[in-house]
Protein backbone atom coordinates (compact mmCIF):
# COMPACT_ATOMS: atom_id res chain seq x y z
CA UNK A 1 0.00 0.00 0.00
CA UNK A 2 1.01 3.60 0.70
CA UNK A 3 3.59 3.02 2.98
CA UNK A 4 5.18 6.66 5.03
CA UNK A 5 3.72 8.51 1.63
CA UNK A 6 1.25 11.20 2.67
CA UNK A 7 1.15 13.44 -0.19
CA UNK A 8 -1.82 13.81 -2.60
CA UNK A 9 0.35 13.89 -5.86
CA UNK A 10 2.49 10.71 -5.56
CA UNK A 11 3.43 10.25 -9.15
CA UNK A 12 5.20 13.47 -9.35
CA UNK A 13 8.11 11.75 -7.77
CA UNK A 14 8.02 9.25 -10.47
CA UNK A 15 7.95 11.89 -13.27
CA UNK A 16 11.03 13.85 -11.56
CA UNK A 17 12.63 10.66 -11.46
CA UNK A 18 11.59 10.02 -15.10
CA UNK A 19 13.39 13.25 -15.86
CA UNK A 20 16.57 12.28 -14.89
CA UNK A 21 16.92 9.53 -16.56
CA UNK A 22 15.76 7.34 -14.27
CA UNK A 23 14.70 3.10 -15.21
CA UNK A 24 11.53 1.71 -14.14
CA UNK A 25 13.13 -0.74 -11.82
CA UNK A 26 15.21 2.14 -10.23
CA UNK A 27 11.60 4.34 -9.89
CA UNK A 28 9.85 1.63 -8.19
CA UNK A 29 12.74 0.75 -5.90
CA UNK A 30 12.67 4.21 -4.94
CA UNK A 31 8.89 4.31 -3.95
CA UNK A 32 9.45 1.27 -1.93
CA UNK A 33 12.82 1.89 -0.06
CA UNK A 34 12.14 5.57 0.98
CA UNK A 35 8.24 5.37 1.06
CA UNK A 36 7.68 1.62 2.15
CA UNK A 37 5.06 2.00 -0.72
CA UNK A 38 3.86 -1.18 -2.52
CA UNK A 39 5.71 -2.96 -5.27
CA UNK A 40 1.39 -2.44 -7.03
CA UNK A 41 1.29 1.05 -5.58
CA UNK A 42 5.03 1.91 -6.82
CA UNK A 43 4.76 0.21 -10.59
CA UNK A 44 1.30 2.20 -10.98
CA UNK A 45 2.92 5.52 -10.27
CA UNK A 46 5.35 4.69 -12.68
CA UNK A 47 2.94 3.77 -14.95
CA UNK A 48 0.69 6.59 -14.68
CA UNK A 49 4.07 9.15 -15.00
CA UNK A 50 5.05 7.27 -18.41
CA UNK A 51 1.54 8.30 -19.81
CA UNK A 52 1.91 11.74 -18.48
CA UNK A 53 5.51 12.01 -19.93
CA UNK A 54 4.76 12.87 -23.30
CA UNK A 55 1.64 15.24 -22.61
CA UNK A 56 3.68 17.04 -20.18
CA UNK A 57 6.88 17.36 -22.57
CA UNK A 58 3.87 19.20 -24.93
CA UNK A 59 3.08 22.03 -22.78
CA UNK A 60 3.82 25.83 -24.22
CA UNK A 61 5.93 27.65 -22.30
CA UNK A 62 3.44 30.43 -22.34
CA UNK A 63 0.78 28.18 -21.96
CA UNK A 64 -2.60 28.15 -19.54
CA UNK A 65 -5.70 26.48 -18.95
CA UNK A 66 -8.65 27.91 -17.79
CA UNK A 67 -11.05 26.76 -15.29
CA UNK A 68 -14.80 27.96 -14.88
CA UNK A 69 -16.44 27.18 -11.26
CA UNK A 70 -20.30 26.86 -11.53
CA UNK A 71 -21.15 26.44 -7.89
CA UNK A 72 -24.63 25.01 -8.29
CA UNK A 73 -26.25 21.89 -7.87
CA UNK A 74 -29.75 20.03 -8.40
CA UNK A 75 -29.23 18.56 -4.78
CA UNK A 76 -26.69 17.99 -2.29
CA UNK A 77 -25.14 14.39 -2.65
CA UNK A 78 -24.55 12.63 1.08
CA UNK A 79 -20.82 12.83 1.04
CA UNK A 80 -20.26 16.37 -0.98
CA UNK A 81 -18.18 19.04 1.03
CA UNK A 82 -18.41 21.47 -1.73
CA UNK A 83 -19.95 24.77 -1.21
CA UNK A 84 -22.05 23.88 -4.12
CA UNK A 85 -25.67 24.60 -3.11
CA UNK A 86 -28.56 23.20 -4.16
CA UNK A 87 -29.99 25.53 -7.06
CA UNK A 88 -33.75 25.18 -5.52
CA UNK A 89 -32.36 27.34 -2.88
CA UNK A 90 -29.90 29.88 -4.48
CA UNK A 91 -30.88 29.19 -8.24
CA UNK A 92 -31.50 33.17 -7.60
CA UNK A 93 -28.58 34.01 -8.00
CA UNK A 94 -27.62 31.98 -10.73
CA UNK A 95 -27.88 35.38 -13.74
CA UNK A 96 -26.12 37.42 -11.70
CA UNK A 97 -23.63 35.27 -10.96
CA UNK A 98 -23.46 34.73 -14.75
CA UNK A 99 -23.02 38.48 -15.19
CA UNK A 100 -20.28 38.47 -12.83
CA UNK A 101 -18.43 35.67 -14.18
CA UNK A 102 -18.85 37.29 -17.88
CA UNK A 103 -17.17 40.67 -16.28
CA UNK A 104 -14.28 38.51 -14.72
CA UNK A 105 -14.10 36.45 -18.43
CA UNK A 106 -13.32 39.32 -20.24
CA UNK A 107 -11.07 41.31 -17.49
CA UNK A 108 -8.67 37.81 -17.13
CA UNK A 109 -9.07 37.42 -21.12
CA UNK A 110 -7.54 40.74 -21.63
CA UNK A 111 -4.94 40.41 -19.37
CA UNK A 112 -3.50 36.90 -20.58
CA UNK A 113 -3.93 38.38 -24.11
CA UNK A 114 -1.24 41.13 -23.34
CA UNK A 115 1.00 38.55 -21.94
CA UNK A 116 0.86 36.59 -24.60
CA UNK A 117 -0.63 33.73 -23.00
CA UNK A 118 -2.11 31.09 -24.77
CA UNK A 119 -5.18 29.36 -23.76
CA UNK A 120 -4.39 25.18 -24.42
CA UNK A 121 -7.58 23.98 -22.63
CA UNK A 122 -10.51 24.82 -20.69
CA UNK A 123 -12.67 22.92 -18.27
CA UNK A 124 -15.90 24.15 -17.06
CA UNK A 125 -16.41 22.38 -13.78
CA UNK A 126 -18.56 23.05 -10.33
CA UNK A 127 -20.73 22.00 -9.01
CA UNK A 128 -22.89 20.75 -12.06
CA UNK A 129 -22.30 23.56 -14.88
CA UNK A 130 -25.62 21.84 -16.70
CA UNK A 131 -27.75 23.19 -13.66
CA UNK A 132 -27.71 25.83 -15.93
CA UNK A 133 -30.46 26.70 -18.59
CA UNK A 134 -29.28 25.28 -22.11
CA UNK A 135 -29.72 29.39 -22.80
CA UNK A 136 -27.45 30.33 -19.80
CA UNK A 137 -24.58 27.63 -20.93
CA UNK A 138 -24.90 29.49 -24.53
CA UNK A 139 -24.43 32.77 -22.79
CA UNK A 140 -21.58 31.65 -21.13
CA UNK A 141 -19.87 29.66 -23.79
CA UNK A 142 -20.18 32.98 -25.96
CA UNK A 143 -18.73 34.95 -23.12
CA UNK A 144 -15.38 32.48 -22.98
CA UNK A 145 -15.46 32.50 -27.09
CA UNK A 146 -15.48 36.32 -26.89
CA UNK A 147 -13.15 36.82 -23.89
CA UNK A 148 -10.38 34.27 -24.79
CA UNK A 149 -8.63 33.33 -27.84
CA UNK A 150 -9.38 29.63 -28.29
CA UNK A 151 -7.58 29.07 -31.58
CA UNK A 152 -4.89 26.49 -29.65
CA UNK A 153 -7.48 24.83 -27.15
CA UNK A 154 -6.25 21.29 -27.01
CA UNK A 155 -9.25 20.25 -24.72
CA UNK A 156 -12.31 21.61 -23.98
CA UNK A 157 -14.80 19.85 -21.06
CA UNK A 158 -17.68 20.99 -19.42
CA UNK A 159 -18.94 18.64 -16.48
CA UNK A 160 -22.60 17.11 -16.83
CA UNK A 161 -22.01 15.13 -13.93
CA UNK A 162 -25.96 15.02 -12.57
CA UNK A 163 -28.10 13.05 -15.58
CA UNK A 164 -31.02 15.24 -14.48
CA UNK A 165 -29.29 18.12 -15.25
CA UNK A 166 -28.37 16.98 -19.14
CA UNK A 167 -30.94 17.63 -22.15
CA UNK A 168 -30.96 17.70 -25.80
CA UNK A 169 -30.60 21.66 -25.44
CA UNK A 170 -27.82 21.79 -23.31
CA UNK A 171 -26.05 19.19 -25.09
CA UNK A 172 -26.56 20.64 -28.93
CA UNK A 173 -25.16 24.27 -27.16
CA UNK A 174 -22.20 22.36 -26.04
CA UNK A 175 -21.50 20.80 -29.27
CA UNK A 176 -22.04 24.01 -30.99
CA UNK A 177 -19.54 25.80 -29.04
CA UNK A 178 -16.91 23.21 -29.67
CA UNK A 179 -16.65 21.89 -26.38
CA UNK A 180 -15.39 18.10 -27.18
CA UNK A 181 -15.41 16.57 -23.29
CA UNK A 182 -17.93 16.16 -21.04
CA UNK A 183 -18.59 14.27 -17.57
CA UNK A 184 -21.13 12.32 -16.80
CA UNK A 185 -21.18 10.88 -13.64
CA UNK A 186 -22.82 7.89 -12.27
CA UNK A 187 -20.88 7.14 -8.90
CA UNK A 188 -23.31 3.92 -8.47
CA UNK A 189 -25.55 2.30 -10.85
CA UNK A 190 -27.52 0.93 -7.64
CA UNK A 191 -30.96 2.27 -7.55
CA UNK A 192 -30.61 1.76 -3.60
CA UNK A 193 -27.60 3.58 -3.69
CA UNK A 194 -28.40 6.83 -6.15
CA UNK A 195 -31.47 7.18 -3.33
CA UNK A 196 -28.90 6.88 -0.24
CA UNK A 197 -26.32 9.73 -1.71
CA UNK A 198 -29.21 11.86 -2.72
CA UNK A 199 -29.99 11.34 -6.19
CA UNK A 200 -32.63 12.48 -8.09
CA UNK A 201 -32.50 9.96 -10.74
CA UNK A 202 -32.31 6.21 -11.75
CA UNK A 203 -29.58 4.11 -13.04
CA UNK A 204 -31.64 4.50 -16.67
CA UNK A 205 -31.22 7.97 -16.28
CA UNK A 206 -27.30 7.62 -16.54
CA UNK A 207 -27.60 5.53 -19.55
CA UNK A 208 -29.81 7.73 -21.77
CA UNK A 209 -28.16 10.46 -20.75
CA UNK A 210 -24.84 8.77 -22.18
CA UNK A 211 -26.71 7.81 -25.88
CA UNK A 212 -28.30 11.46 -25.79
CA UNK A 213 -24.94 12.81 -25.47
CA UNK A 214 -23.59 10.23 -28.34
CA UNK A 215 -26.36 11.09 -30.48
CA UNK A 216 -25.16 15.21 -30.09
CA UNK A 217 -22.26 14.85 -31.25
CA UNK A 218 -19.73 14.29 -28.05
CA UNK A 219 -16.61 12.71 -28.84
CA UNK A 220 -15.24 12.43 -25.41
CA UNK A 221 -17.00 11.18 -22.41
CA UNK A 222 -16.22 10.59 -18.80
CA UNK A 223 -17.25 8.84 -16.37
CA UNK A 224 -16.63 8.59 -12.31
CA UNK A 225 -17.76 6.17 -10.36
CA UNK A 226 -16.93 5.88 -6.33
CA UNK A 227 -15.92 2.41 -4.70
CA UNK A 228 -16.93 1.95 -0.72
CA UNK A 229 -20.19 4.54 -1.26
CA UNK A 230 -22.26 4.21 2.12
CA UNK A 231 -24.15 0.52 1.96
CA UNK A 232 -22.59 -1.08 -0.89
CA UNK A 233 -20.56 -4.31 -1.28
CA UNK A 234 -18.39 -5.54 -3.81
CA UNK A 235 -20.81 -7.17 -5.68
CA UNK A 236 -23.16 -3.88 -6.22
CA UNK A 237 -19.63 -2.14 -6.66
CA UNK A 238 -18.58 -4.65 -9.67
CA UNK A 239 -22.20 -4.45 -11.03
CA UNK A 240 -21.29 -0.66 -11.21
CA UNK A 241 -18.35 -1.03 -12.99
CA UNK A 242 -19.64 -3.61 -15.51
CA UNK A 243 -22.64 -1.50 -16.31
CA UNK A 244 -20.68 1.76 -17.08
CA UNK A 245 -18.11 -0.35 -19.50
CA UNK A 246 -20.89 -1.29 -21.28
CA UNK A 247 -21.19 2.06 -22.47
CA UNK A 248 -17.90 2.25 -23.11
CA UNK A 249 -17.11 5.65 -22.06
CA UNK A 250 -13.48 7.23 -23.25
CA UNK A 251 -12.87 7.79 -19.75
CA UNK A 252 -13.32 6.23 -16.36
CA UNK A 253 -12.22 7.82 -12.81
CA UNK A 254 -12.57 5.70 -9.92
CA UNK A 255 -12.44 7.28 -6.87
CA UNK A 256 -12.51 5.82 -3.31
CA UNK A 257 -15.06 6.92 -0.66
CA UNK A 258 -13.42 9.65 1.31
CA UNK A 259 -15.45 11.07 4.65
CA UNK A 260 -15.64 14.81 4.34
CA UNK A 261 -15.34 17.03 7.19
CA UNK A 262 -18.27 19.26 6.10
CA UNK A 263 -20.27 16.53 4.06
CA UNK A 264 -23.61 15.33 5.69
CA UNK A 265 -22.27 11.76 5.42
CA UNK A 266 -19.88 12.76 7.92
CA UNK A 267 -22.81 13.78 10.50
CA UNK A 268 -24.77 11.13 9.77
CA UNK A 269 -22.14 8.34 10.07
CA UNK A 270 -23.65 6.16 12.67
CA UNK A 271 -26.62 5.58 9.94
CA UNK A 272 -24.76 3.73 7.31
CA UNK A 273 -22.24 0.86 6.85
CA UNK A 274 -19.22 1.84 5.91
CA UNK A 275 -17.04 -0.64 3.62
CA UNK A 276 -13.75 -2.09 5.41
CA UNK A 277 -10.37 -1.68 3.98
CA UNK A 278 -10.15 -4.99 2.62
CA UNK A 279 -13.32 -4.81 0.52
CA UNK A 280 -12.13 -1.15 -0.96
CA UNK A 281 -9.14 -2.80 -1.87
CA UNK A 282 -10.77 -5.45 -3.92
CA UNK A 283 -13.12 -3.31 -5.32
CA UNK A 284 -10.11 -1.08 -6.54
CA UNK A 285 -8.04 -3.94 -7.64
CA UNK A 286 -11.15 -5.35 -9.66
CA UNK A 287 -11.84 -1.51 -11.80
CA UNK A 288 -8.13 -1.59 -12.30
CA UNK A 289 -8.17 -4.95 -13.81
CA UNK A 290 -11.43 -4.52 -15.39
CA UNK A 291 -10.60 -1.41 -16.99
CA UNK A 292 -7.22 -2.88 -18.76
CA UNK A 293 -9.47 -5.72 -19.92
CA UNK A 294 -11.22 -2.98 -21.72
CA UNK A 295 -8.64 -1.34 -23.08
CA UNK A 296 -7.66 1.51 -20.38
CA UNK A 297 -4.76 2.60 -19.17
CA UNK A 298 -4.21 4.55 -15.87
CA UNK A 299 -3.54 8.23 -16.49
CA UNK A 300 -3.87 10.35 -13.44
CA UNK A 301 -3.96 9.20 -10.06
CA UNK A 302 -4.16 11.37 -6.32
CA UNK A 303 -5.27 10.92 -2.88
CA UNK A 304 -7.17 12.63 -0.81
CA UNK A 305 -7.91 13.52 2.78
CA UNK A 306 -9.76 10.31 4.99
CA UNK A 307 -10.22 8.02 2.40
CA UNK A 308 -11.39 4.81 3.31
CA UNK A 309 -8.46 2.36 3.84
CA UNK A 310 -5.88 4.80 2.50
CA UNK A 311 -6.55 4.12 -1.14
CA UNK A 312 -6.18 6.69 -3.64
CA UNK A 313 -8.41 8.18 -7.46
CA UNK A 314 -7.48 7.13 -10.71
CA UNK A 315 -8.40 8.13 -14.14
CA UNK A 316 -8.12 5.18 -16.41
CA UNK A 317 -8.97 6.56 -20.30
CA UNK A 318 -8.47 4.60 -23.54
CA UNK A 319 -5.37 5.81 -24.99
CA UNK A 320 -5.68 9.20 -26.89
CA UNK A 321 -8.30 10.19 -24.39
CA UNK A 322 -6.71 11.31 -21.60
CA UNK A 323 -7.72 14.60 -20.18
CA UNK A 324 -5.49 17.04 -20.15
CA UNK A 325 -6.48 19.31 -17.47
CA UNK A 326 -6.84 16.55 -15.15
CA UNK A 327 -2.94 15.89 -15.93
CA UNK A 328 -1.83 19.85 -15.66
CA UNK A 329 -3.63 19.85 -12.23
CA UNK A 330 -2.43 16.75 -10.70
CA UNK A 331 0.71 17.54 -11.51
CA UNK A 332 1.08 21.24 -11.61
CA UNK A 333 2.78 21.51 -14.25
CA UNK A 334 0.64 24.33 -16.35
CA UNK A 335 -1.14 27.34 -14.75
CA UNK A 336 -4.59 27.45 -14.15
CA UNK A 337 -6.55 30.09 -13.98
CA UNK A 338 -9.62 29.98 -12.10
CA UNK A 339 -12.69 31.94 -12.60
CA UNK A 340 -15.99 32.10 -10.82
CA UNK A 341 -16.77 31.71 -6.82
CA UNK A 342 -14.60 29.40 -5.18
CA UNK A 343 -12.31 29.52 -7.78
CA UNK A 344 -8.45 28.82 -6.83
CA UNK A 345 -6.08 29.55 -9.41
CA UNK A 346 -2.14 28.51 -8.89
CA UNK A 347 -0.05 29.67 -11.43
CA UNK A 348 3.55 27.34 -12.02
CA UNK A 349 6.56 28.93 -12.71
CA UNK A 350 7.71 25.53 -14.73
CA UNK A 351 11.64 26.90 -14.52
CA UNK A 352 11.50 26.53 -10.32
CA UNK A 353 8.53 24.90 -9.74
CA UNK A 354 7.13 27.69 -7.88
CA UNK A 355 3.64 28.16 -7.24
CA UNK A 356 1.41 30.48 -6.35
CA UNK A 357 -1.99 31.06 -5.11
CA UNK A 358 -5.02 33.03 -6.09
CA UNK A 359 -8.02 32.84 -4.11
CA UNK A 360 -11.70 33.79 -4.90
CA UNK A 361 -14.29 33.59 -2.55
CA UNK A 362 -16.37 30.74 -2.52
CA UNK A 363 -20.68 31.16 -2.07
CA UNK A 364 -22.15 32.78 -5.23
CA UNK A 365 -23.76 35.47 -3.50
CA UNK A 366 -19.65 37.11 -1.67
CA UNK A 367 -18.65 36.50 -5.45
CA UNK A 368 -21.47 38.71 -6.99
CA UNK A 369 -20.99 41.24 -4.08
CA UNK A 370 -16.98 41.26 -4.17
CA UNK A 371 -16.47 40.91 -7.57
CA UNK A 372 -14.42 44.07 -8.21
CA UNK A 373 -12.08 42.81 -5.69
CA UNK A 374 -12.28 39.50 -7.45
CA UNK A 375 -10.55 41.18 -10.31
CA UNK A 376 -8.21 43.22 -8.98
CA UNK A 377 -6.81 39.99 -7.64
CA UNK A 378 -5.88 38.70 -10.64
CA UNK A 379 -3.81 41.72 -11.47
CA UNK A 380 -1.06 39.33 -10.51
CA UNK A 381 -1.56 37.67 -13.21
CA UNK A 382 0.41 40.01 -15.57
CA UNK A 383 3.38 38.76 -15.12
CA UNK A 384 2.80 35.11 -15.76
CA UNK A 385 4.47 32.75 -18.62
CA UNK A 386 5.16 35.85 -20.90
CA UNK A 387 6.03 35.08 -24.23
CA UNK A 388 9.49 33.72 -23.17
S1 LIG B 1 -22.69 16.65 -7.97
FE1 LIG B 1 -20.66 16.92 -7.08
S2 LIG B 1 -20.56 19.07 -6.46
FE2 LIG B 1 -22.74 18.56 -6.80
S3 LIG B 1 -23.52 17.99 -4.79
FE3 LIG B 1 -22.87 16.10 -5.80
S4 LIG B 1 -20.74 15.79 -5.15
FE4 LIG B 1 -21.29 17.92 -4.68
Amino acid sequence: MWGQMTGIRPVKIASALLEKGASREEIIEYYMKNYEVSYEKAELCFNVAKVEEPIAGSIRKNGVSIYIGIPFCPTRCLYCSFVTNGAGRTGKYIPDYLDCLAREIEYVGEILKNNGNVVESVYIGGGTPTTLSAEQLRFLFQKIRGGFDLSNVREYTVEAGRPDTITRDKLIAISDFGIDRISINPQSMNEKTLKIIGRNHTSQDIIDAYHLARECGIKNINMDIIAGLPDETFEEFKYTVEKVEELSPDDTTVHTMSIKRSSRLNEMLDKYTLTDGSEIRKMVDFAAEYLKGAGKHPYYLYRQKNMLGNFENVGYSKPGFESLYNIFIMEEIQSIISLGGGGVTKTVDRETGRIERIFNVKEPKDYIERIDEMLSRKDVLKNINKND
